[in-house]
């Protein structure tokens, strides 16, 4: 479909016929010029790039050039020429144009300087406009549109996992609670507590923080899976890596083990980096010449190596004969903080590395136990730059050593009647992970702050926009 009263400017740079009259629309990104002629470079968000038009100042009226400014939005028809200039092969001849918004000059805060993120974050509201912010945008949807497209052609389904829970017993994070109660005046039960029997859902509710569990119950009927929703978590964690509201891409799959879910994640991880490459080429390049002059090697890296796979208990072994001093000292039964994550990809192996068999003391009630009674089939994806990118393992099918873990860990049995009901009826062996979107975000745009991958992030106190 193609709207009659528009060339997008995209379109009217590659392959846009010359001599014709056209009409593009945008954004001004900056005028300049003299008394006789001016030069205005516009951008729609269709591309990276803006269109320059040429405006003989005498056939104008002098009002309305004199309000097209940086932020201003026109339309303008013109004939496309090749252009005399350097920096673009076309430009467009205006014939007219015309203002549909203004921007003063004095007040709108994104003129042509290059700002610094953290003052662009205080203006999330536009900071869509900037070429940066524009190049991370496309590029979230070009991702996002490779995620659907990568499972469709695999034979997955996309399985819509609720949002609001009712079960806390997923112990992925803190919870952010939903509720309709009066908070200043709520209901109380005899012994004091808060009545959430009166609450909207007769229980207490809870924003999820992973469709997991509700994936594996679709992957023990349809095979194979995925989710791709917002997840959120209370993380008093004011990291350059952690958001409250985050996306999480969770697929899950029947008659998986760890070892088909390792091939799956790589492959699927490749996948995204080769379909952003191919995809997205002036946006990273932008990028690349910008915040990371290693960017685009970074990710031809990715797609030509194999990524290690090592065991948790080598990862120890590597981190305490480094040599090296940690913030958090490492033994056998420690969890990977984010340095020794970093170490053990950027140091020790300069690849991405997946780890299996983590203790079965840091790691979720529902993963598979392996047979030395210490260890389960956990599997986390570790990338340069990022740490943990993917968190994942194969499940535990067997319901009786299921229900013992849930016993020991005193987590809430009758809260997972319908999870165990899988494990009682026709269960099978599956396994799945979960990619923060964000956190790949990160490692395909070069940004290092995961509040400039997301177009209005959530973190403590902010949740402006
Ligand atoms: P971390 O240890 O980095 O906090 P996690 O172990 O809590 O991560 P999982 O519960 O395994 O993470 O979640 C799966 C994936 O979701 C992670 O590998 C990561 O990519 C992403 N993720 C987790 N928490 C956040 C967050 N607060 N913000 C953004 N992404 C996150
Ligand atoms: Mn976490």
């Amino acid at each position: 479909m193609k709207i009659k009263s528009r060339t997008k400017v995209k379109e009217a740079l590659t392959t846009g016929k010359l001599d014709r009259e056209i009409t593009v629309k945008g954004w001004v990104r900056t005028r300049r010029g003299n008394k006789n002629i001016a030069f205005i470079a516009l951008n729609d968000g269709s591309t990276i790039n803006n269109i320059q038009i040429v405006a003989d100042v005498p056939d104008f009226p002098e009002d309305l050039l004199r309000q097209v400014t940086t932020g201003a939005s026109i339309a303008v028809t013109g004939v496309l020429a090749p252009s005399q200039g350097k920096g673009q092969n076309v430009e467009i001849r205006a014939q007219s144009i015309e203002l549909y918004g203004a921007a003063d000059p004095l007040i709108y805060p994104l003129q042509k300087k290059g700002h610094s993120l953290e003052f662009l974050r205080e203006i999330a509201h536009l900071r869509p406009r900037t070429n940066t912010f524009g190049a991370i945008l496309r590029l979230r949807h070009a991702m996002s549109y490779a995620i659907h497209k990568y499972f469709n052609d695999n034979g997955f389904y996309y399985l819509h996992t609720p949002i609001i829970t009712g079960s806390d017993a997923e112990g992925a994070g803190e919870m952010f609670r939903v509720t309709t109660l009066d908070m200043t005046n709520p209901p109380k039960t005899p012994d004091g507590k808060i009545d959430f029997g009166k609450d909207f859902f007769g229980r207490e509710t809870n924003l999820t923080v992973s469709g997991q569990l509700e994936g594996e119950l679709g992957a023990l009927a349809l095979s194979e899976v995925y989710t791709f929703g917002p997840t959120f978590r209370a993380e008093n964690s004011n990291t350059p890596r952690h958001l409250a509201e985050f996306w999480m891409i969770e697929p899950e799959m029947a008659f998986y083990d760890i070892t088909d879910n390792m091939d799956l994640a790589e492959d699927f991880l490749k996948y995204i980096v080769v379909y952003v490459l191919e995809h997205c080429e002036d946006d990273l390049e932008f990028l690349n010449n910008m915040y990371d002059k290693e960017l685009l090697q970074r990710l031809n890296q990715v797609i030509s190596t194999d990524f290690v796979r090592t065991t948790y208990t080598e990862a120890i072994d590597i981190l305490n004969s480094s040599g090296v001093k940690f913030e958090f000292p490492t033994h056998w039964g420690s969890d990977l903080q984010s340095e020794h994550e970093r170490y053990i990809v950027e140091k020790h192996y300069k690849k991405p590395v997946m780890i299996t068999d983590y203790p079965k003391k840091i790691k979720a009630f529902y993963m598979k136990q392996n047979d030395d009674g210490k260890t389960v089939r956990a599997l986390d994806v570790l990338f340069p730059r990022i740490g943990e990118i993917v968190g994942g393992s194969q499940r535990e099918e067997d319901l009786q050593k299921l229900e013992n873990r849930i016993s020991e860990l005193n987590i809430p049995r009758e809260e997972l009647w319908w999870y165990l009901d899988t494990r009682r009826f026709g269960t099978a062996p599956h396994a799945g992970f979960g990619l923060g979107f964000e956190r790949m975000m990160l490692f395909i745009t070069g940004m290092s702050n995961i509040r400039d991958v997301i177009p209005f992030p959530r973190s403590p106190n902010n949740a402006a926009f």
